[in-house]
């Protein structure tokens, strides 16, 4: 039986995190690919595994693919053609982001409890049957602004600081610095 001292030094379960991908609904290739491929680099740089596109971006997608190849990891934006197909087949937690949402705060401890979540998104119109599909609505606060912001705040909430340093197979990483640009290129050693 544990005493209160040997307790207290005992290791408290790191608390598991889920696997999170995300699902943009409604991209408009040629019109906004910056924003889309900045949704997608928000992502992987936050902590998401992949990121579901739909309509499909080729182009995008291996754009990602090569930052990926530079800068590490296994995040990968794959093309769909049927979002909805996504949403039924998937086995996880699907939270649409949505300004009309359940407040984040109040939906976290169902997010995290989750082995997987799928965190959905639109553009500029949403199907109206997305906020039936969802398992749950979540708001980011209840003004609008932007697919971008809602899923960077959800990874931050939901897995907390992203992993400094170099990433796995990653051919260049940044020496953090107080002032200048610092990079190593880690070329041979992947
Ligand atoms: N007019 C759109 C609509 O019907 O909701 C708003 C589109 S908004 C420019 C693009 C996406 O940003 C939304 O589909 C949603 O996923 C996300 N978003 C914007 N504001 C949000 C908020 N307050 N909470 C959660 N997600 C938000």
């Amino acid at each position: 039986m544990g005493t209160a001292s040997n307790v207290s030094k005992r290791k408290r379960p790191r608390r598991s995190r889920p696997i999170v991908s995300v699902l943009r609904v409604g991209h408009r290739a040629g019109r906004d690919p910056r924003l889309t491929t900045h949704l997608a680099l928000a992502a992987r740089a936050l902590g998401a595994d992949r990121m579901y596109l739909e309509p499909p971006d080729p182009e995008l997608s291996a754009r990602v693919a090569s930052v990926v190849r530079g800068w590490g990891g296994d995040f990968e934006v794959v093309g769909v053609d049927d979002w909805k197909k996504v949403v039924r087949t998937t086995d996880a937690l699907v939270a649409h982001l949505t300004m009309y949402g359940l407040p984040l705060e109040r939906v976290l401890p169902r997010l995290r409890r989750a082995p997987k979540v799928l965190l959905v998104v639109g553009g500029a119109k949403v199907p109206p049957d997305l906020y039936r599909a969802a398992d749950v609505n979540v708001g980011v606060g209840h003004q609008p602004h932007s697919e971008v912001a809602a899923v960077a705040v959800v990874l931050d909430r939901l897995l907390g600081d992203p992993p400094t340093g170099r990433w796995p197979r990653a051919a260049r990483s940044v020496v953090p610095r107080a002032r200048g640009k610092k990079l190593v290129e880690h070329r041979g050693k992947r």
